[in-house]
């Protein structure tokens, strides 16, 4: 069960797409004055190294923010001046966790998350994670950061540990619904958590990435998350992102496995900024993670 870690991945097209769309959501919930709650259901280790081992084996990060940060650093693609303003805000908080120009350091979205959150306000982050290794060091990690009452960190299942939290004290909440899908039951269990929690609190906002792969649980996700919130009667927003294939090597044969190559995120009570945030966005991102056939992004909203 646990042989997924984020570490593999992390800096990747997916999380370059979901860390985006987080960003983008959270800048408009914290406008508001009432304190927030974000929930990180499957938190992962919170940080990770671009140059450590993980990462080195499968060099998933070099189609993702490596790539981006080299074609606007370097003027290959874009010019850093002509970003649209939620890409721009990416990467400048990925830089932030940078020394200039050395880009060694990617921040897992509890520590996005907890850049954006406001002491002031008394905005909170929950955090869970079962691995047993990750959760260790998403605890230490957290540990450096200070944070003290702001943040916890608790090793329990996210699905089952929502329930507790909702509604919030504030009745303001954004559900970040991120699992790595090992398991098949993962998608109903995304499912129902989303249904449980919208009885519990129906004004959450709450996001959920799934893997865009030749799965028939992957399909009906997104199928199944609209139908819900129609019948809830409840605004949605599903955006996919594809880098599309990438070219076949010199001797390689053309249906070689090319890993993940597209995802898609799901939110149920999205502010309406994300939208227009999105359709500047993703374009622009398209542009230099985009690879070959299949590439491609699309937005849809729906609801009341
Ligand atoms: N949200 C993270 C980010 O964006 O930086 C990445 C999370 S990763 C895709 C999914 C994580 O969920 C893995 O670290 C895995 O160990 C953990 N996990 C798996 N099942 C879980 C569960 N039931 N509850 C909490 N964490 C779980």
């Amino acid at each position: 069960m646990f042989s997924y870690r984020h570490a593999f991945h992390a800096g990747n097209h997916a999380d370059v797409f979901k860390h985006l769309v987080l960003i983008a959501v959270l800048r408009h919930l914290t406008g508001k004055e009432t304190p927030l709650w974000v929930v990180d259901t499957h938190a992962g280790a919170g940080l990770y190294r671009l140059d450590g081992d993980y990462a080195g084996t499968s060099g998933e990060a070099q189609d993702g923010i490596l790539k981006l940060a080299d074609a606007v650093g370097t003027h290959n693609g874009i010019d850093g001046e002509a970003l649209v303003p939620a890409l721009a805000d990416y990467l400048d908080m990925v830089r932030g966790f940078n020394r200039p120009g050395d880009w060694r350091v990617y921040p897992g979205s509890p520590f996005i998350a907890q850049k954006l959150l406001r002491t002031e306000v008394r905005d909170k982050l929950k955090l869970f994670e079962l691995h047993p290794s990750d959760s260790k060091a998403l605890a230490g990690n957290v540990a450096q950061l200070g944070a003290g009452r702001q943040v916890s960190v608790a090793r329990e299942d996210g699905f089952e540990a929502l329930k507790a939290l909702l509604p919030p004290p504030s009745r303001r909440a954004l559900v970040l619904l991120d699992p790595s899908y090992e398991i098949k039951s993962d998608y109903g269990k995304v499912l129902a958590t989303v249904r449980d929690s919208l009885q519990r609190f129906a004004t959450g906002t709450y996001a959920v990435w799934y893997p865009v792969i030749p799965r028939p649980e992957a399909h009906e996700l997104p199928r199944k998350l609209r139908t819900l919130a129609g019948q809830l009667r409840k605004p949605w927003l599903h955006a996919t992102f594809s880098i599309g294939q990438k070219p076949a090597a010199p001797g390689e044969p053309a249906d070689a496995r090319q890993g993940l190559t597209a995802s898609g995120m799901f939110l149920v009570n999205p502010p309406h900024t994300l939208k227009p945030a999105l359709e500047a966005a993703l374009p622009q991102l398209l542009q230099v993670l985009g690879r070959g056939r299949g590439k491609g992004h699309s937005i849809e909203v729906g609801g009341a």
